[in-house]
């Protein structure tokens, strides 16, 4: 039995992680949350975790009071984060949690050498050099949550001895696949947030239909499997089925299929290197019929297209265009700004931040804090916004 800690539990992933523990027996140390008490509150009198915490500050108070009965230490902030991360006697640390408030739990976790169970992107993207450096140096394996990251682990199982030439990254092409730009700059927020495939949470899904999420997911298997940005392909691939597909150099291509149900990679990722029984529906090939790919539309979905120039550039370019859309998303949720200029806010962050950031791996944690901050700033500014969020 393992003992887990659980950041991001209230969300998709979180809720799907904790079905995934009580399948398999394992042990829910610690829970942690943005803001959503009364779902955490629940989830601590059902686990009975020694510990919780919460990002904000009145959720903090009310859970004090609220599970005052229960002997569960409350924990608030980053530090709280952080704490739980490197939580005694714990084994594994699920980092769920959305946009780069996941990036110090991270460390702190490599640090104390628990192993990581990643669903948490923007870590990797925003300052993926130091993550994966601080677990080469611990010695401490980060064990991908995302599907398709999942797929590509998968794929590379028994072939230490072969370093994959190409990897196939496979996108459903969200939403809005087939349109073109014109038609998406005012769709609503409730259009964006129907994904044909996958249920997951607002800001990932947001991501989907603008395919942000896809060029992050490209930098964060470049910093998970150490590639080169033109070793990655993205496949459009509406059916979720396929999950990624590793090439290698005698031209074998061996691809990981499933229905896209998240219980699978999240298991996977508890279990390594065993495999359990899981929730998800067997996979019906019969059902599918046919599997189709295509090629991305770069000129409509141009968020895909930045995360690329990004990713060429390295260093810090990565952390600048997440810090980017992290804010852009944010006001797009709140109806602040129209779909169309999620892009557009991307685009003007990397366009003015040319030439001034490290695009060598070698850059310290404040300089990713600093990076992130200076881009939301620039998006806030563009959009004639002033720091509310
Ligand atoms: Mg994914």
């Amino acid at each position: 039995m393992k003992k887990i800690v659980l950041l991001g539990s209230t969300g998709s992933i979180g809720t799907q992680t904790l079905r995934c523990c009580e399948n398999l027996g394992y042990q829910v140390a610690a829970l942690a949350a943005n803001r959503n008490v009364k779902r955490l509150e629940e989830q601590a009198r059902h686990f009975l975790p020694s510990a919780v915490a919460v990002s904000d500050e009145q959720a903090y108070r009310s859970l004090k009071v609220s599970l005052a009965d229960t002997g569960t230490r409350i924990l608030f902030g980053m530090e709280g984060l952080c704490e739980l991360a490197a939580l005694e006697g714990s084994d594994i640390l699920c980092n769920a949690v959305v946009g780069m408030v996941g990036l110090e739990p991270t460390l702190a976790a490599i640090r104390a050498k628990k192993t990581v169970a990643l669903s948490n992107k923007e870590t990797l993207v925003a300052g993926g050099e130091l993550v994966m450096a601080a677990a080469r140096e611990e010695g401490v394996p980060i064990l991908p949550v995302d599907s398709e990251h999942s797929a590509i682990f998968q794929c590379l199982q028994g072939n230490a001895c072969n370093t994959p030439k190409r990897i196939l990254l496979t996108a459903s092409g969200g939403p809005f696949r087939g349109k073109k730009a014109a038609e998406l700059e005012d769709v609503s927020v409730a259009d964006a947030l129907k994904h044909p495939n996958w249920s997951m949470g607002a800001k990932i899904t947001v991501d989907s239909a603008t395919l942000m999420n896809k060029g992050l997911e490209l930098i964060e298997a470049m910093r998970l499997f150490s590639l080169r940005p033109e070793q990655i392909e993205v496949v459009v691939h509406p059916q979720s089925v396929v999950h990624s597909a590793v090439e290698y150099a005698d031209g074998s291509v061996i691809a990981q299929m499933g229905t896209p149900d998240m219980a699978i990679p999240i298991q996977y990722a508890l279990t390594y290197p065993h495999r359990k029984p899981t929730s998800a529906r067997p996979l019906s090939l019969f059902e599918y019929g046919s599997l189709t790919f295509e090629r991305p539309d770069m000129e409509t979905f141009t968020c895909l297209k930045y995360c690329r120039q990004a990713a060429e550039k390295g260093g810090l370019y990565p952390c600048a265009v997440n810090g980017a859309n992290e804010q852009a998303v944010a006001l797009f949720l709140d109806g602040g700004i129209p779909f169309g200029q999620i892009g557009r806010c991307v685009g003007h962050v990397l366009e003015q931040m040319d030439g001034k950031l490290p695009a060598e791996g070698r850059y310290t944690l404040s300089q990713v804090l600093d990076t992130d901050k200076a881009a939301r700033e620039l998006v806030l500014d563009f959009c004639g916004r002033t720091a509310k969020m």
